[in-house]
C-alpha cells in the first residue's frame, strides 16, 4: 500500500481532541474527526471535522466504505452508548479495524463519600428531600430532575437547555467544567450545595468537581457507566489513553505499508 492511512476518529471528548493533535501533520495518516453536533460551539480540533449523525450503524458502515476509511477510532464519551454500538457494527460490516479509546472510570478514595447508581433517574430518586444538589448534567438530561420540586439545584452545562425543556428549580450556570479545584469548590459553596451528582466519565476533565466535593465533605451521587456493546467478536481493541491509541495506529500504518 502507498499513501497515508485514512482514519476516522469519532469524537466529542478531550481525548479525541488530544488524539487529533497527535495525528495532525503526521504524514503516515490522513485523519478526520466526526462530531455529533451535540454542542453549539464545539472546541477546536487540529483535523478536518464533519458534523452530524450517519443514520445508524448502516449509515456509518456506508460512510466508511465510501470514504475509504482504513481505521476507525471510537473516542466518544463513555456515556455515548449508541454511537459506540454503531461503531462496532459498522466496523464489522465495512471490514475496518476498530479501536475504542475510553479513559478509565474514576474510583472513590477513602476520603470520598460516593453513592453509585445506574442512571440519572436513580440519581434523582436518591437525593434526600430538600437537598441542594450540584447537577453536573448536560442539557439533554437535566429534565430528569424536573419532577423533584423539593430540590434547589445548581445546574451547570455548556449550552442552554432547549426552549420548553422542563428544568428543576434552582440556578443555571452556562460554562464548561473548570479543572481548578478552588474554582469548583467556590461554585459549590456559593450555592450551599449539599450533594454533587456526576456521571462517571473518568479522566482529568471534570475531576476537579470531585476533588472539591471531597474537600467540602459533600456526598457524591455517581452514575455508573452504561454498557457500550463492546463485548464479543468484532468488537475491536480497547485502550485507555492517547499514547496507547497512537501506538495501535502506528502498528496499523506499518502493517498497511508492508502489505
Ligand atoms: P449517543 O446517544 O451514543 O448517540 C446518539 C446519536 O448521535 C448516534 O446514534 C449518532 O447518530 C450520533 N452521534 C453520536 N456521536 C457521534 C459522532 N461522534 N459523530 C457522528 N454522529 C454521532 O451519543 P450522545 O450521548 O448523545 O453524545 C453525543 C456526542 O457528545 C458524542 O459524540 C459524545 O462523544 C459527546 N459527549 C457525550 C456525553 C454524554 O454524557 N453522553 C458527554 C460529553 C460528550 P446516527 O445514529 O445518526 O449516526
Amino acid at each position: 500500500m502507498s499513501g497515508p492511512l485514512v482514519l476516522l476518529v469519532l469524537g466529542g471528548t478531550g481525548d479525541a481532541r488530544a488524539l487529533a493533535g497527535r495525528l495532525a501533520g503526521d504524514p503516515r495518516f490522513q485523519a478526520s474527526v466526526s462530531l455529533a453536533g451535540a454542542v453549539d460551539r464545539p472546541e477546536a480540533y487540529a483535523l478536518p471535522v464533519r458534523t452530524g449523525g450517519f443514520g445508524g450503524a448502516q449509515g456509518l458502515a456506508d460512510f466508511l466504505k465510501e470514504t475509504g476509511v482504513a481505521g476507525l477510532v471510537d473516542a466518544t464519551h463513555p456515556f455515548a452508548a449508541r454511537i459506540s454500538a454503531n461503531a462496532v457494527a459498522a466496523a464489522v460490516e465495512a471490514g475496518v479495524p476498530l479501536l475504542r479509546l475510553e479513559r478509565p472510570p474514576w474510583h472513590p478514595s477513602s476520603d470520598d463519600d460516593w453513592r453509585e447508581v445506574d442512571d440519572l433517574d436513580a440519581a434523582a430518586a436518591v437525593l434526600p428531600q430538600g437537598a441542594r444538589p450540584f447537577l453536573a448534567v448536560g442539557r439533554k438530561e437535566i429534565s430528569r430532575f424536573a419532577g423533584r420540586g423539593d430540590l434547589d439545584c445548581l445546574m451547570r452545562m455548556i449550552d442552554p437547555p432547549g426552549q420548553g425543556v422542563p428544568l428543576p428549580r434552582g440556578r443555571l450556570v452556562l460554562a464548561r467544567p473548570s479543572d481548578d479545584v478552588d474554582t469548583e469548590a467556590a461554585l459549590l459553596e456559593s450555592h450551599g450545595a449539599t450533594h454533587v451528582v456526576a456521571k462517571n466519565s473518568g479522566g482529568r476533565w471534570g475531576a476537579a468537581k470531585l476533588a472539591a466535593a471531597r474537600r467540602l465533605g459533600l456526598p457524591v451521587i455517581m452514575v455508573r457507566r452504561p454498557e457500550t456493546g463492546m463485548a464479543g467478536a468484532g468488537a475491536g481493541e480497547r485502550v485507555g489513553d492517547v499514547a496507547a491509541a497512537m501506538a495501535w495506529l502506528e502498528q496499523l500504518a506499518d502493517k498497511a505499508a508492508s502489505a
